[in-house]
């Protein structure tokens, strides 16, 4: 599946409010949820509706797929299978495998994988999370995945037949579905169950494929390569349409989606595009002014004026040295800490104590503590 633009999906102005989102969300969920529209392709429609308000709604990734375009929001450049097999490599991410329901959870339920029992049913989505440096999430990143789906049978074709041909099942006639009665004390009652001999599918191989035992599907270890693209942050998903689990023969696979988190950094906090970084600068730093160089999160160095008499907590600001997407790089912040230092050489005691005689202060004596200073004003 492939949605568009969410605002088009939504059919709402970029320029659109929280209220108005929310309000063309209502008036279409309502009107294509598959317990009310038969149309076909609603249901399509109702996962697209879905997608783009859980996205439209959530205030940082609106801003993110505003910031970032629609292709680079929702699609990992199309990834490629590079052979099957192969050991399971690729560190630093975690996969978990799981369907349509934990994706988009607001749906509720089972939605997505318990269709109707009868025709060819599409593939499950499959969710994989996958962890990345801040680093990696600031340029942008090429990552190799390892997958396990499954996929059609290369024996039958994903018919699961030796001879591609499939059969009107017998037991259902072709429904899929099978009446049960049963009787009870008020009644005879009818209750609709799928069929066990055609999975619900309506349709039996003439022959077993041996390959797959009749199933149509294969399970694959597959290497995916996935481009991430710069500016992404945690909770966002790349989609890699159609490398989601194999469908009934003649249905689309499933989506594989990746969700991004970003690990936290040992220098760097990012809050949106701007990052931010601490320096510790000395009192005299701080009065008089200094300049320092910073390192930036892709190992620049760029050298830091710290102006005359700047206070504690300050912010500097180093424009473009913060989250590079495309278009307009976010900004590097630098908070300065104003470090008083805890011991002092005899020259740098000398000089503070002019400083202080210069301020018209007295010194205090440290040796004997603040107690010996109380009794000392008797
Ligand atoms: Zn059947
Ligand atoms: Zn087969």
């Amino acid at each position: 599946m492939g949605a568009g633009d969410y605002y088009e999906v939504l059919g709402i102005p970029r320029t659109a409010d929280d209220k108005e989102i929310k309000k063309a969300y209502r008036g279409l969920a309502r009107k294509y949820h598959p317990d009310v529209c038969k149309d076909p392709g609603s249901e399509e429609r109702f996962k697209e509706i879905n997608e783009a308000y859980s996205v439209l709604s959530d205030s940082q990734k609106k801003s993110q797929y505003d910031n970032l375009g629609h292709t680079n929001f929702t699609n990992a450049s199309k990834g490629q299978y590079s052979g099957a097999g192969g050991p399971s490599g690729g560190g630093g991410f975690s996969a978990d495998f799981s369907g349509f329901g934990d994706i988009f959870d607001f749906f509720g339920g089972s939605y997505g994988s318990s269709r109707g029992p009868r025709g060819p049913q599409s593939g499950n989505d499959v969710l994989m999370r996958m962890q990345i440096s801040l680093e990696e999430a600031v340029a942008g990143v090429d990552k190799e995945i390892q997958l396990m789906h499954n996929e059609p049978c290369p024996t039958c074709n994903g018919t699961g037949s030796e001879t591609k041909k499939l059969h009107t099942c017998k037991r259902c006639n072709g429904s899929g579905q099978l009446q049960q009665m049963s009787q009870t004390v008020f009644g005879q009652f009818v209750r609709m169950t799928t069929c066990n001999e055609c999975m619900g599918r309506g349709r039996v191989p003439e022959k077993k494929c041996p390959g797959c035992k009749g199933s149509g599907h294969t399970r694959a270890n597959r290497t995916l390569s996935v481009h991430i693209p710069a500016g992404i942050d945690t909770g966002m998903r790349l989609r890699m349409e159609g490398y989601g689990e194999a469908g009934d023969t003649g249905a689309p696979s499933g989506d594989l989606f990746i969700e991004v988190q970003v690990r936290s950094h040992s220098r760097f906090v990012r809050s949106g595009d701007t990052l931010e970084t601490t320096l510790e600068i000395s009192p005299a730093q701080a009065v008089l002014g200094s300049s320092e160089t910073i390192e930036t999160i892709d190992h620049k160095h760029v050298d830091l004026t710290i102006p005359e008499g700047v206070q504690h907590h300050t912010a500097l600001k180093i424009p473009g040295e913060g989250v590079k997407r495309r278009g307009k790089p976010g900004d590097l912040l630098v908070r300065l800490k104003i470090v008083i230092p805890k011991t002092v050489t005899p020259e740098q005691r000398e000089c503070y104590q002019k400083i202080l005689q210069a301020e018209g202060k007295h010194p205090g004596n440290s040796k004997k503590g603040i107690f010996s200073g109380l009794r000392g004003k008797k």
